[in-house]
């Protein structure tokens, strides 16, 4: 079968032949339909985080899949049903941990887990994968084509659950928030607060010129665009308002600080990116003045469980079309597989693999690989 792999650190991702994987007992073997591309996997790809299963020199790509059961192998799953799988697995040669016991794979540290096509593990941007069946949630079949979006819906999930559980002591009526970045997490993120959450004032923080379409799918959506070279994070509550939530989804290691600014009293903020090392001055007294003074709150939360994901799916659900549609600029099969990865052939030298005219333009918001038909 071809799978999509990669040498963390050393190229692009390329098509490689692997064998089909068979189910051990419990767990089911799944025909991928389609895999979203996301910015960890070009952390993966450029070597800054994740790493290689033991034992191997290459790693099969992809955390974010939708594909559907070729054999249920005795569990309770059904041939032909299409399922989105989680990403946490124990620990390679451990059966189980406390976490995953718990169903809280998604708050073990370090070591405790891997992460399929992030760090310790294969993922799934191959013909067919196994998994134990428990780790595959059922997605309606109007809904298969956009399941690849499960996974990145299903980390906000995540994080809001956490957020609101900072504030569940006390009467909080949230009315405001504010998404930063207009990736694919900030837009998804943004779609959530006006589409599903009910928010009556949503702000979503870019840096892109107008027209550009993540500034039209933010407009369209009745949220109000912020460019951040105009308005920097601590400007927003005089420039617009204090902000109930604030959603940091941009890396940029400094709004995870100027989030407390943007906050109003007994607000919430987020923190999703994963920046690398950065050193910078910060008013940490002013900061954590803030903090106290105004009840504020500050939670950071990474990968998801599978709550998180049957929540996604309804989420999903409720999503309008010309939202997911919008955000996913491109699917590609195997044959183009370049440009589902425009950002890592970007970078390859004259002459490499990512030769000219596979490098889309500043517009791709999110692509998907798709290795079969919905
Ligand atoms: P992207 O890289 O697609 O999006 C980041 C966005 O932030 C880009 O649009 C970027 O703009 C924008 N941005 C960065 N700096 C600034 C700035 N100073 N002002 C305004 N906008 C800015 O990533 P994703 O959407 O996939 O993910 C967002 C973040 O969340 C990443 O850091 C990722 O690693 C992290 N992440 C965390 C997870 C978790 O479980 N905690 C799960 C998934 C992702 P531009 O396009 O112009 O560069
Ligand atoms: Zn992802």
């Amino acid at each position: 079968m071809k799978a999509i792999a990669v040498a963390p650190g050393a190229g692009v991702p390329e098509v490689v032949e692997r064998s089909v994987p068979e189910p051990a007992p419990g767990e089911a073997l799944v025909r991928i339909c389609r895999v979203g591309v996301d910015g960890t996997d070009y952390e993966v790809i450029e070597g800054s985080h994740g790493g290689l299963p033991d034992g191997d020199n290459e790693l099969i790509l992809g955390h974010e899949a939708v594909g559907v059961v070729e054999d249920a192998n005795g569990t309770a799953l059904e041939a032909g049903q299409y399922v989105v799988p989680t990403v946490r697995r124990p620990p390679t040669g451990v059966e189980t941990n406390a976490y995953f016991e718990r169903g809280e794979p998604d708050m073990a540290p370090d070591g405790e887990y891997v992460e399929r096509g992030i760090v310790g593990a294969h993922g799934f941007m191959a013909e067919y994968v196994t998994s134990p069946a428990d780790d595959l949630v059922p997605i309606a079949d109007d809904l298969a084509q956009w399941g690849f979006l499960v996974e990145p819906i299903s980390i906000t999930e995540k994080a809001l659950e956490h957020a609101r559980a900072t504030r569940s002591a006390f009467d909080w009526h949230p009315e405001s928030a504010l998404v930063l970045g207009t990736g694919s997490l900030g837009l998804l993120t943004a779609a959530m607060f006006t589409e599903t959450l009910g928010y009556d004032r949503v702000y979503c923080l870019g840096r892109k010129d107008r027209s550009h379409p993540t500034v039209d799918i933010v407009e369209r959506l009745g949220a109000t665009y912020i460019d951040s070279r105009e308005t920097p994070v601590p400007e927003i509550p005089d420039a617009y308002e204090p902000m109930d939530v604030v959603y940091e989804a941009t890396g940029y290691a400094k709004h995870a600080f100027e989030s407390i600014e943007a906050l109003a009293p007994n607000g919430v903020a987020a923190l999703l990116g994963v920046p690398g090392d950065w050193a910078f001055e910060v008013d940490g007294g002013r900061l954590h003045r803030e903090l106290v003074l105004h009840n504020k709150s500050l939670v950071g939360s990474v990968n998801s469980n599978r709550g998180h994901f049957e929540a996604a799916i309804d989420t999903l659900a409720d999503l309008p079309e010309w939202v997911l549609e919008g955000i996913v600029s491109g699917i590609y099969d195997l044959e183009s597989v370049d440009r589902a990865f425009p950002e890592a052939t970007a970078r390859v030298p004259a002459g490499g693999r990512g030769s000219a005219g596979t490098v889309d333009d500043d517009t791709t918001i999110k692509t998907a690989v798709e290795f079969e038909g919905i």
